[in-house]
């Protein structure tokens, strides 16, 4: 163990939240924030962004390092107890080594971890070891170079593949594959994803595709590929597959026999793991979402740069789970029918969202 984490394993032991949970009014108890620390990415996923990018935000319009940790400090004095670093691509920030060390010495907060398309990985894996991170979550849709090409609009499979490799290497305790699974790009790759998990010991999880792509790919239909359609063609390929157990949002997973690691299918649009959500969402500019599904959000950065106090920062994130929808399906009907008041959220000049987010990027995935 590192000094940070035997920094991070003092500093949390023991610790009693000194504020009640953060719950909603459907009996939920929420100990998890995702945190979107940029939407610039240095890929163009197809189902995520367009070739140009997304309409980025000015600088002054995104959270600072310090303001993001301001954030996470007040959280985990409600129990929120595990933070993931996404975006955008969260390893283009300089400042990822520091926001990871600085949480992981954050009192509560027991588990950090990423999602990444670790094209940059090696140059910080490492050091992100050693300032406390506890699980990668790395993006991965094929094995084949032409496609990787095709869905990434970038070149580097190798490095990517490479990449896991060393995450494993260097003891990232827990090491998992995403893969978005889309009808007729790789829905023949799923039994070679399988496969993966016969020599590496990291879990392969396959991902509902999401209407959250900015090019409404979506919209064109055909690519859906649903997590029970996925559980089957898994299951007929490995009659002899074994149910193992995941995560809370991990509700279909298994080990093939003999295979280090393991495969997993999350029903990311089917929604049918509304009841355990245990999520709370941040965006690069400071604003809550309650719910993946709805457009609704509670802006933070102003109240900070404005002289809030912790237990501002804690109302703000009480009031929005107050009004979190009992599922995605209802939060997304609301947002349909009852469009956000973009201006009552923004301040003038300000150029954060004032279109509703349409890609996964500037969301947070
Ligand atoms: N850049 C990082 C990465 O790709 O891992 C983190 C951000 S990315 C938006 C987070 C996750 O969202 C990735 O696993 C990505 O595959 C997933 N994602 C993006 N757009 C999606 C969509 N339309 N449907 C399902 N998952 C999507
Ligand atoms: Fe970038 Fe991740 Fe979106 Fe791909 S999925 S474009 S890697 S943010």
């Amino acid at each position: 163990m590192s000094n940070n984490q035997t920094a991070t394993a003092a500093a949390t032991a023991d610790y009693i939240p000194p504020y009640p949970p953060l719950v909603d009014t459907h009996g939920r108890t929420f100990d998890y924030m995702r945190v979107a620390v940029t939407e610039k990415c240095n890929l163009r996923c197809t189902y995520c962004m367009p070739e140009e990018g997304v309409d980025f935000m000015g600088k002054d319009t995104l959270l600072t390092t310090d303001e993001f940790l301001r954030i996470i400090k007040a959280v985990a004095q409600m129990g929120i107890r595990k933070v993931r670093f996404t975006g955008g691509e969260p390893l283009v920030r300089k400042d990822i080594v520091r926001m990871v060390e600085e949480t992981a010495a954050t009192p509560g907060i027991k588990i950090i971890k990423m999602t990444t398309n670790a094209l940059l990985l090696p140059r910080y894996v490492h050091r992100l070891k050693e300032a406390g991170l506890t699980g990668l979550n790395i993006s991965l849709d094929t094995l084949n170079e032409e496609k990787f090409l095709r869905i990434t609009r970038r070149k580097g499979l190798k490095e990517t593949l490479d990449a896991i490799d060393e995450a494993v290497e260097v003891g990232i305790p827990s090491v998992k594959i995403n893969l978005v699974a889309m009808r007729g790009f790789n829905d023949d790759e799923l039994l070679d994803f399988c496969e993966y998990t016969k020599d590496h010991p990291v879990t392969v999880r396959f991902i509902e595709f999401m209407p959250f792509d900015y090019e409404q790919m979506w919209e064109t239909g055909g690519n859906f590929l649903s997590a029970e359609q996925m559980c089957n063609m898994i299951k007929e390929a490995y009659p002899n597959i074994e149910d193992s157990s995941g995560t809370r949002t991990e509700h279909h997973m298994f080990k093939i026999p003999g295979y280090a690691g393991k495969v997993g299918v999350i029903p990311a649009f089917t929604r049918s793991l509304c009841v355990n959500c245990s999520r709370i969402r941040l965006t690069s500019d400071g604003n809550i979402r309650n719910c993946l599904y709805s457009d609704k959000e509670f802006g933070l950065r102003d109240m900070i740069r404005e002289g809030c106090s912790d237990e501002d920062i804690m109302e703000k994130f009480r009031e929005a789970f107050q009004q979190k929808a009992k599922d995605g399906f209802i939060a997304k009907k609301e947002s349909e029918e009852k469009p956000v008041d973009i201006s009552a959220l923004t301040k003038k000049g300000d150029d954060s969202t004032l279109h509703v987010r349409k890609s996964m990027t500037q969301i947070g995935g």
